[in-house]
């Protein structure tokens, strides 16, 4: 058997010595094959340590057309850099096709006896690991669950008589009852891995002139977080100024699983003051809307309260494509929607203003404003987004009932007072006297448009359509 020897620097600086083993099995040890999804990171990684205690590890990831096909830009060319970070840790061998044949001859061609995944929750990814379990129960091959992308995974946190949660108050707090277990020991520092004899390169991903995304990877992951700890504190006041860096940027490395939720929670732990009880709080909006969509695996893309179905909406047409673009009229809509196209990311108070202006001022139907955020977002999440959308929608979980429409210029002025995001986003408005609402003159003189709709003409418009359903 052929040798090799690295050693590895993990990002909290624990170096370990790893062998690269290239041949056969190693002697009364069982070969394991690690396929990593949404986990790609080294520390607190309960499924990649479990495939380790079994024995030299095959690291494998499969480049899966279901999922790279309608991908966007953003979200294929993080996973191609998230996955080379991962790769300088540990050596994953990359393959392309369908998961139920790569992932079994992988596990057959190093003498796998068992597959090691973080067990996997939306939709597309429960019915693939079916498939694949099905596949290598046929050669006796074991598809082992161990963990999940979440701190507390979809389907533990119910109420009294075992039912799940459909409002967020009472799950985040039975979530909270419930809580989790500490961040996962360390890789042992003995680590043995194989490697495929034939695998493909990861493909370069071209992204679209103006798209800049942040830097991906678990020490990326890391750094942000520890930067973030720092200013926690000041996070319940600052987390609804989109003109501020009030946020923690975590999401993408969230969605990639570049750090866990238990990573994030445990250095929560013992931190007091409102910013940290907040934060715990966004983090069960995640949770719960990985539950919801487990429950409910129909509102990925049906109403979760079905009557909404019911309701008049418009086709997208010209309207929907200067939402798109940031060409509404709106400053606050427009930067919103620049800001997307141009870093992959939206802040959270404008992703709500954006989505309630989509389906409530130009009565286009939530699915389409989701799919062209899921083409555009770096941490795009099935879960996450779709629920953020049907929430706004007021086809949702709860709290935003339809009735209540965001008044776009007020929202503007009540959280980017002094219209730092707007100028940033919407440059040509910089000079104007009122960025959130410019002058007919002056948006002729920069050659900003004029609002597409008349915002208060069109609130009762969708006020009529929500009755008409009410009836
Ligand atoms: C219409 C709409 C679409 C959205 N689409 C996505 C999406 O595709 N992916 C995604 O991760 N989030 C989505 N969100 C939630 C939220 O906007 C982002 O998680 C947040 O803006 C990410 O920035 P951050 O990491 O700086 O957030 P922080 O404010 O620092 O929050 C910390 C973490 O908590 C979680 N979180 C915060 N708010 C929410 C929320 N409302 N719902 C679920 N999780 C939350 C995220 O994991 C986030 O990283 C959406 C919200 C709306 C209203």
């Amino acid at each position: 058997m052929r040798s090799l020897t690295r050693t590895i620097l993990t990002h909290r600086g624990v170096a370990c010595r790893t062998a690269l083993h290239q041949g056969g099995p190693v002697p009364d040890q069982t070969t394991s094959v690690m396929w990593f999804r949404r986990d790609l990171r080294t520390a607190d990684n309960p499924a990649l340590l479990a495939a380790l205690a079994d024995g030299p590890t095959l690291p494998l990831f499969v480049l899966d057309p279901a999922l790279w096909g309608p991908a966007g830009p953003s979200r294929r060319s993080y996973l191609v850099d998230s996955l080379r970070s991962l790769g300088r840790d540990v050596p994953v061998s990359v393959v392309r096709g369908d998961p139920a044949q790569q992932v079994l001859r992988a596990a057959q061609e190093v003498g796998a006896t068992r597959v090691h995944v973080a067990a996997d929750y939306g939709p597309y990814g429960a019915r693939r690991d079916a498939a694949v379990e099905e596949a290598l129960r046929d050669t006796g091959i074991e598809l082992v669950r161990t963990g999940s992308p979440y701190a507390v995974a979809p389907d533990r946190v119910t109420n009294g008589s075992g039912a799940s949660y459909k409002v967020f108050t009472p799950f985040s707090r039975a979530w909270a009852e419930h809580g989790w277990r500490g961040p996962a020991d360390p890789l042992p520092t003995d680590a043995r891995w194989r490697h495929l004899k034939e695998t493909v390169d990861l493909p370069d991903v071209a992204l679209p002139e103006g798209l800049e995304l942040p830097d991906a990877g678990e020490a990326a992951a890391h750094r942000a977080w520890e930067a973030f700890l720092d200013k926690v504190v000041d996070y319940d006041g600052a987390r609804d100024l989109p003109g501020v860096e009030g946020t923690s940027r975590m999401s993408h490395h969230l969605k990639y699983g570049e750090i866990h939720p238990r990573t994030l929670l445990a250095d929560l732990a013992g931190r007091g003051g409102k910013g940290a009880t907040t934060y715990r709080q966004e983090i069960a909006w995640r949770e719960f809307y990985a539950d919801v969509l487990f429950q409910r695996p129909d509102s990925a893309r049906e109403y979760l309260r079905r009557e909404y179905a019911a309701m008049t909406y418009d086709e997208p047409g010209a309207d929907f494509e200067a939402w798109c673009e940031g060409r509404t009229g709106f400053p606050v809509v427009d930067a919103g929607m620049r800001q997307l196209r141009a870093t992959g990311w939206m802040h959270n108070r404008l992703r709500m203003i954006t989505a309630s202006f989509l389906v409530k001022d130009l009565h286009v139907e939530w699915q389409h404003g989701a799919r062209h955020f899921l083409h555009w977002l770096v941490d795009g999440d099935l879960a996450s987004n779709n629920h953020g959308w049907q929430w706004t929608a007021g086809s949702g979980t709860d709290a935003s009932p339809f009735f209540r429409v965001f008044n776009p210029t007020s929202q503007g002025r009540k959280f980017d007072p002094d219209a730092a995001y707007v100028r940033t986003w919407v440059p040509e408005l910089v000079d104007v006297e009122d960025p959130h609402d410019p002058s007919p003159e002056a948006r002729r003189r920069v050659g900003y448009p004029e609002p597409l709709v008349d915002h208060a003409a069109e609130r009762l418009e969708a006020l009529d359509r929500y009755q008409a359903i009410k009836k």
